[in-house]
């Protein structure tokens, strides 16, 4: 490393995200900020407030996501952060970490004037959640800057989080690399077979639709396991009809999910899933379709951006492994538009989406200087020239 690397201020962070916290807090300090309601509103205020009391930039675009560099910067940057808006009832780290964290980095960066303050932008994501009226799935203001020609004035994109789950805790980690976001693919199972006499009917002489559909239910674990140890898959619905108990189901219907880390695991998935079901069906003499009904491909993650987060947070910490996020983020709609990779923090018993939400203040702060790091390196490796030009003016 050629630049000096500044601690960044611990206090004004944990400050920070208990101010946040306080911005649309019910009852139990539960929070609601559906996105683009009075308090999502009042905290992307806060946050522009903010960064402008600091001597910074700070713009809302034209879909409400909040953008905040140094002022007569002419770029290219690297952007960090994360989204604003919450679940209903949610915790108070879930995407304001990330910003709060990315606002931390920049302010600690320009006080101490390090060359790589004029190349960096923190943003505050409109809608991830996708749970504000009106919204397709939400990663709404992540979807939209994808098209925004600002996007070509970035050379990178970082984003901190909390991990949502109980992986890290489970595993003694203090941080976690992401390597990529799974891929989602959702399916409905039709069965379609004879309704008849439960009592009468002979079971070689049933043609149990019920049957086929508890098979590829159960098998679904089989299936994943055998083709992707880090993938999972759910049943979440299951039904019969005529549904009672002494009548051979003539039809049935199962919904299921698969997540996996790359579209050929899904894609693999899929197939031996499809043979299951029709083998299944042979044997119960019944018909059988498997109805792809939704699909998010897989993000993987830039190799050299995802190099240097892991080689920064090995070097704050023995404890971190890289992991697969499993939960969608901003970052892989990003990821489709610019380099790209996210950082993990734990999370206490592995709570999110809720007010038992907890991380670590140790933890929360590592983090942040993971982060820090991160985008000094970054700068670093893709924009060495820039750097080197600014320490020899400087
Ligand atoms: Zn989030």
């Amino acid at each position: 490393m050629f630049t000096t690397t500044p601690d960044i201020n611990s206090e004004r962070l944990l400050k920070d995200l208990n101010r946040l916290a306080q911005i649309g807090a019910g009852a139990d300090r539960a929070i609601h900020r559906i996105a683009g309601n009075d308090a999502d509103m009042a905290a992307r205020d806060w946050i522009d407030k903010t960064m402008r009391v600091s001597g910074l930039h700070s713009y809302y675009d034209a879909v409400d996501n909040v953008f905040s560099r140094r002022l007569d910067t002419s770029g290219p940057w690297l952007l960090i952060g994360s989204h604003s808006d919450t679940v209903p009832a949610a915790g108070h780290l879930d995407g304001a970490y990330g910003v709060v964290a990315a606002m931390e980095v920049l302010r600690t960066l320009h006080e101490h004037d390090h060359p790589i303050a004029d190349h960096v932008e923190t943003v505050a994501w409109f809608d991830e959640e996708g749970v504000m009226e009106g919204s397709k799935g939400g990663l709404t203001g992540s979807t939209a800057f994808t098209r925004d020609p600002h996007a070509d004035d970035l050379f990178a994109y970082i984003e901190l989080h909390v991990e949502q789950g109980p992986r890290m805790e489970r595993d003694g980690l203090d941080l976690a690399p992401v390597t990529g976001i799974v891929g989602v693919r959702r399916y409905d199972v039709a069965v379609r077979g004879q309704a008849n006499h439960a009592g009468t009917t002979p079971f070689e002489l049933r043609q149990d639709a019920g049957r086929v559909a508890a098979r590829v239910a159960t098998e679904l674990r089989r299936i994943c396991q055998d083709i992707d140890p880090a993938s999972v898959g759910n049943a979440g619905v299951i039904s019969f009809d005529p549904a009672a108990a002494n009548v051979v189901p003539g039809a049935a219907r199962v919904e299921l999910e698969v997540r996996a880390g790359t579209d050929q695991a899904l894609d693999r998935i899929e197939q031996s899933l499809s043979d299951f079901l029709l083998l299944a069906a042979d044997e119960e003499e019944c018909a059988a379709e498997l109805n792809r009904t939704s699909a998010k491909p897989a993000a993987v993650f830039d190799k050299r951006v995802y190099g240097v987060v892991e080689e920064v947070c090995r070097e704050r910490t023995d404890r971190c492994e890289p992991l697969l996020s499993y939960a969608g983020h901003d970052a892989s709609v990003i990821s489709t538009r610019l380099p790209t990779a996210m950082l993990f923090v734990p999370s206490t018993g592995g709570f999110s989406h809720s007010n038992r939400e907890h991380t670590s203040d140790e933890h929360l702060i590592l983090g942040t200087q993971a982060l820090l790091d991160a985008v000094i390196r970054t700068g670093e490796t893709l924009l060495p020239g820039l750097l080197t030009k600014h320490l020899t003016t400087v």
